[in-house]
């Protein structure tokens, strides 16, 4: 038999991820994720050596950075979509793409700002001082265990000397953010902080304002608090946040909305 042409193959390429696409919007995956902006790669996003590399050798190689976040189907896709990222200039001070962590069907999501420095070393968001208090809020206040829960980030590489991540950056890692809350699918997401919630909810409101009032993120129950590094500078707010959690509680036992 002979080889199938190139235009032979580019449509047998278009037929497989139109059939994709239909199964996908059948499956009521209703939202497409932003496009990132043009990645001004110096280094193959799939060339990770610790990391399966799911698209090397598929059809999927041929596809864009939008159709490749876009048909991802699972946290390991879609880290490997991500690569060794080159798309903002964050790429240049990280040690470690802290891409999330947690039970990747979990009924709980916390959404933070950025890696700090001890995340950055070890590639696991909230694993510092505010981590700590974080994770005691899960353990100790809520009675489940970190592995429960989904812990991510807006931007996946530590901004230096943690300032706030600028607009490009956000711009260029949303995309991955909004594509692991459409792959967990959580019952609820906790927006830790200003920086996570506004980005979440489109707003500039002050948290302050948004805190402890539930929201909605694509039509999932969004509960704004404060940020964990902001409780270990103002601690007599941590009965806010306790409140904040005791509704998120009941929501997860089923007592209200
Ligand atoms: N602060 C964040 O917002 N995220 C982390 O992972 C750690 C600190």
């Amino acid at each position: 038999m002979s080889e199938p042409s190139d235009a032979e193959e580019l449509a047998a390429l278009t037929t497989t991820l139109k059939r994709h696409l239909q199964r996908r919007q059948r499956a009521g995956v209703g939202y497409l994720a932003k496009a990132a902006p043009a990645p001004a790669k110096t280094v193959s996003p799939i060339d990770q050596p610790n990391k399966p590399n799911v698209l090397a050798g598929t059809e999927l190689d041929m596809l864009g950075d939008t159709q490749q976040v876009f048909v991802a189907e699972s946290l390991e896709d879609l880290r490997a979509v991500i690569g060794d990222c080159q798309r903002c200039k964050l790429c240049s001070g990280r040690t470690n793409i802290v891409f999330g962590i947690g039970n990747p069907r979990a009924k709980l999501m916390f959404v933070g700002e950025g890696p700090g420095r001890d995340e950055d070393l070890q590639g696991e968001p909230f694993v510092g001082r505010a981590g700590q208090l974080l994770t005691d809020i899960i353990t100790k206040g809520m009675g489940l265990k970190r592995e429960d829960v989904y812990i991510c980030n807006v931007v996946k590489c530590r901004p230096p000397e943690n300032r706030n991540p600028e607009p490009d950056e956000v711009a260029a890692c949303e995309p991955f953010l909004k594509k692991q809350i459409d792959i967990v699918r959580p019952e609820i997401i906790v927006g830790l902080g200003k920086f996570a919630v506004q980005t979440l909810l489109n707003s500039k409101v002050p948290i302050s304002k948004l805190r402890g009032v539930w929201a909605s993120y694509h039509g999932i129950k969004l509960m704004p608090t404060f940020h964990p590094a902001y409780l270990l500078r103002n601690p007599a707010d941590k009965k806010l946040v306790w409140e904040d959690i005791k509704q998120v509680i009941k929501v997860m036992r089923g007592e209200n909305a």
